[in-house]
């Protein structure tokens, strides 16, 4: 196996290893990622002594930081936003010692310990436990003009981008909780929305279905498919087949992505277990990867729930293992 295997679809560049010459940075805990995995993690494996240094990946406070009202998490009786939590999760890891980092972890080689981890291609750590936290990534249906239009009409995020198209007409693709949460939180802001939904039903929970149903402004494009963005510029709309194989035009200024996530695990992959969809597979019951030393926890590692309290709950076991860990090896 090569010295610090690459990140097999990493859009950042390829990197050289010259930089990785000099002297490597000593870590007795990395976190990678900064969820509410990455966080919980954090909070538990700095109270417990291990000085836990979080490096926050691509997208500081992930997921949770592009979606609107929680509601569901215990301890918010009247809801809190996403970019709040994370805020408050971060401070509580910080007091207690963490420190935290800008940075994005773009190689590992964990073929012994202290296990190296080359930050932005340019800083390499050794660390006695890694903690991966590096949670999931929006997918993208893959069309030309999807790509060409990406920042000027389509987006995977309705909470970060959806002001932009007020009054406007916009699209939502998908049909599960995320799709049905994006439109109705577009619903709010924009003239009108669409769904498109290429099965005959939706694939969200009921309460979710039912605030779609319930709001006037959506409507449900049942047994569609995008079949490509139109525009000069920007959107302008889109084209797209129904069960019968006829083209149907929407006007559109706006198309929004929920269909589902890709697990950030590319990286690790040359060294830890995954299924086919790129899940870090954990020992059931613990967050131990198939190296000894290295845990997961999160959306990276968990496709059945994908919840920040799963999340959370699962940070918080992946730093009492790495606790244990470090202690039996006489390293705590
Ligand atoms: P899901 O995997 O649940 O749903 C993805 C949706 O996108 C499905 O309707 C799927 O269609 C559709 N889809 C996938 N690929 C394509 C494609 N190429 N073209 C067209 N449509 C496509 O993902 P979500 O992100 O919605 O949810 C993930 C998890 O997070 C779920 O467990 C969900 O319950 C949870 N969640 C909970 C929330 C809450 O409780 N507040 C909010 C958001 C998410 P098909 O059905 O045909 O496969």
């Amino acid at each position: 196996m090569s010295f610090f295997k690459k990140m097999e679809n990493l859009d950042t560049p390829q990197s050289s290893n010259s930089a990785l010459t000099g002297e490597a940075e000593k870590v007795k805990c990395l976190i990678i990622g900064s969820g509410p995995a990455g966080y919980t993690a954090a909070i538990y494996a700095a109270r417990a002594n291990l000085s836990p240094v979080v490096y926050e990946g691509i997208q500081p406070g992930g997921q949770l930081t592009t979606t609107t009202e929680i509601e569901n998490f215990p301890g918010y009786p009247s809801g809190v936003t996403g970019t709040e939590m994370m805020e408050d999760l971060k401070k509580q890891a910080q007091r207690f010692g963490t420190e935290v980092r800008f940075g994005i972890a773009t190689s590992v080689d964990f073929s012994k310990r202290p296990f190296k981890v080359v930050i932005d291609e340019n800083k390499l750590i050794e660390a006695q436990v890694v903690i991966i936290a590096t949670g999931a990534t929006a997918k993208y249906l893959g069309l030309e003009s999807e790509e060409k239009f990406k920042g000027s009409g389509v987006s995977a995020c309705a909470t970060c981008d959806g002001f932009f198209y007020r009054k406007q007409d916009v699209a939502v693709v998908g049909g599960g909780d995320t799709a049905c949460e994006e439109a109705t939180y577009l619903a709010n802001l924009c003239n009108k929305v669409y769904m498109i939904v290429r099965k005959p039903f939706l694939r969200a929970s009921k309460a979710m279905q039912e605030r779609v149903f319930n709001t006037p402004n959506i409507t449900v494009l049942f047994e569609h498919q995008t079949k490509e963005l139109i525009g000069k510029d920007a959107v302008e709309g889109a084209l797209l087949t129904n069960a019968k194989g006829e083209l149907v035009k929407i006007d559109i200024t706006g198309f929004f992505l929920a269909i589902g996530h890709h697990p950030n695990s590319d990286i690790f992959k040359p060294y830890v277990n995954t299924d086919e969809a790129g899940y870090i597979i954990t020992k059931p019951g613990t967050s131990q990867t198939n190296i000894p030393g290295v845990f997961a926890c999160g959306d990276v590692q968990d496709k059945n729930y994908r919840q920040a309290i799963t999340a959370a709950g699962s940070g918080c076991m992946a730093a009492l293992d790495a606790e244990r860990f470090l202690g039996e090896h006489g390293l705590a």
